[in-house]
C-alpha cells in the first residue's frame, strides 16, 4: 500500500494525476479559470466544491493540488495548503487562528520577516506578543498562560542553529489549549519531526530545499484537515495567497530528487564543521551534529542529522568576515540557502541588517558570524574554497 511506501517512493509518484493524454510527467495546468458543462454544474460546484474539482486557481488548481498531496505524504499530514512564498504560508497560519486580544508566545531567534509578522502586523491588530529564548524550557512555561492561543517558534532556528525541544514545548503549549506553529525550513522536508512531535501546524518555505535550485518562490502550511481545510484555507484562498500554478509544478517536480539532494548538502555540511571546527582564524564553528553543539543531544533524538547549513564566526568581526567572503571562489555572496549552489551569508548586514545590534546580540548575530549553505557540488573542492578563504583573513 502506497502509506507503506519509504520517502524516496512517495517523493517520485505522490499525488500525481494524469489527464486523458496519458502524460508520463506530471502536467502544468497553467490555468487561472475552470469551466463547467452546464450552469446546474457550476452551481453545484460552488454549493459543494467535490474532491478533485477546482473553480479557480487562487482556491485550488489541479498542479497546486499534486503538490499539495505529494508534500502532505512525504510529513505524514492529513492535508497541506500551498502558497505564494514562505511568509505567506507564516503569516497565513497565524491570522488564520488568531485574533484580536489573542496571547502569543514565540521564540525570539526568529527569521526577520517573521519577527516582522509577530512585533509589527499583528501586534498591530491588538495581539499579545511574548517572545522567550527557545532553548529555555522554564522560559516557555513561565510565558504560556491559561488565554494563550498560540505558540510560534523555528524548530532549528535561522541563522543562529539554536534547536527546540519540540516535545516538550507542544506539551506545555497544548496543556493550556493553545495550538503549535512551526516554521520547520531549517528541519527540512525530509529530517521532519514536527507533526510527530505535536505541532499543529507545519510551515515551510518551499523556495528553500523543495525547490532547492534557487528558482521559485513557495510556501505550504501542513497539519490536520479540519485546520487546514478550516481557517487556514479560507485566510488564504480570500485573501490570495495561493501558489501559482506554475510554481507548484517546480516544486512538484523538485520533489523527485529533493531526498537525494538535501541528503548529500547534508553530508557535506557535516564533512565542512569537522574540517573547520578548531581553525585559529575562527571563534566558532556551530553545527547540530557536532558534539560541541550545546543540543547536539537533542538535535541528534529529533532530527537524527545536523541539516544542510553550519555557521561559522571569523576573529576580527566584520571586516575580516567580508574579506574572507571576498575571497571565496565557489562560494556565492546570497542572502538565499538550501541551493544546489553554495552559498555564504552575513547575516548582520544583510538578513538582520534591520534588528537594533541589542537585539542582535541578544539572538547571537555577531558581526563575525557567517551562514554557510553546502550545495551539490564536490565537498572537497568546497573545503578547500573555504581553508583559501581563511587563509586570505
Ligand atoms: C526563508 C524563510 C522564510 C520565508 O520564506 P520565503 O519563501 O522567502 O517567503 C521563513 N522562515 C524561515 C525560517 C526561512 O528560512
Amino acid at each position: 500500500m502506497s502509506e507503506n511506501w519509504n520517502i524516496r517512493t512517495k517523493l517520485v509518484h505522490k499525488g500525481s494525476r494524469r489527464s486523458q493524454y496519458g502524460e508520463l510527467s506530471e502536467a502544468i495546468f497553467l490555468t487561472q479559470g475552470f469551466v463547467y458543462d452546464s450552469a446546474e454544474q457550476a452551481e453545484k460546484r460552488f454549493q459543494d466544491l467535490g474532491e478533485d474539482e477546482y473553480i479557480y486557481a487562487r482556491y485550488g488548481n489541479p498542479t497546486t493540488r499534486m503538490f499539495e498531496d505529494r508534500i502532505a505524504a512525504l510529513e505524514g499530514a492529513e492535508d497541506a495548503f500551498a502558497t505564494a512564498s514562505g511568509m505567506a504560508a507564516v503569516n497565513g497560519a497565524l491570522m488564520a487562528l488568531l485574533k484580536a486580544g489573542d496571547h502569543v508566545v514565540s521564540s525570539r531567534a526568529l527569521f526577520g520577516s517573521c519577527l516582522y509578522v509577530l512585533e509589527d502586523v499583528l501586534a498591530r491588530f491588538g495581539v499579545e506578543i511574548t517572545l522567550v529564548d527557545g532553548r529555555d524550557l522554564a522560559a516557555w512555561e513561565a510565558a504560556i498562560r491559561p488565554d494563550t492561543a498560540a505558540v510560534f517558534l523555528e524548530s532549528v532556528s535561522n541563522p543562529t542553529l539554536e534547536v527546540i525541544d519540540l516535545k516538550a514545548v507542544c506539551d506545555l503549549a497544548h496543556a493550556q489549549g493553545a495550538l503549535v506553529v512551526v516554521d520547520n525550513v531549517f528541519a527540512t522536508p525530509i529530517y521532519s519531526y514536527a507533526l510527530k512531535c505535536g505541532a499543529d501546524l507545519v510551515v515551510y518555505s518551499t523556495t528553500k530545499h523543495v525547490d532547492g535550485q534557487g528558482r521559485c518562490l513557495g510556501g505550504v502550511v501542513l497539519g490536520k484537515r479540519e485546520l487546514i481545510r478550516g481557517p487556514v484555507e479560507a485566510y488564504l484562498k480570500h485573501t490570495g495567497g495561493a501558489m501559482s500554478p506554475f510554481n507548484a509544478w517546480v516544486m512538484l517536480k523538485s520533489m523527485e530528487t529533493m531526498d537525494l539532494r538535501v541528503r548529500a548538502q547534508s553530508a557535506t555540511a557535516l564533512a565542512m564543521a569537522e574540517a573547520l571546527e578548531g581553525h585559529p582564524a575562527l571563534n566558532t564553528v556551530a553545527y547540530p551534529q557536532l558534539p560541541s553543539h550545546p543540543q547536539h543531544d537533542l538535535a541528534m533524538q529529533q532530527m537524527g542529522i545536523g541539516g544542510t547549513v553550519l555557521t561559522i564566526d571569523v576573529k576580527g568581526g566584520k571586516d575580516a568576515a567580508f574579506k574572507f567572503l571576498n575571497a571565496l571562489e565557489i562560494f556565492t555572496i546570497s542572502n538565499n540557502f538550501a541551493d544546489a549552489k553554495s552559498i555564504v551569508t552575513h547575516p548582520a548586514t544583510t538578513t538582520h541588517q534591520r534588528l537594533p545590534d541589542a537585539q542582535k546580540a541578544e539572538i547571537g548575530i555577531t558581526p563575525g558570524l557567517i551562514r554557510v549553505s553546502c550545495g551539490l557540488e564536490d565537498s572537497t573542492d568546497l573545503i578547500a574554497d573555504l581553508l583559501a578563504g581563511l587563509d586570505s583573513i
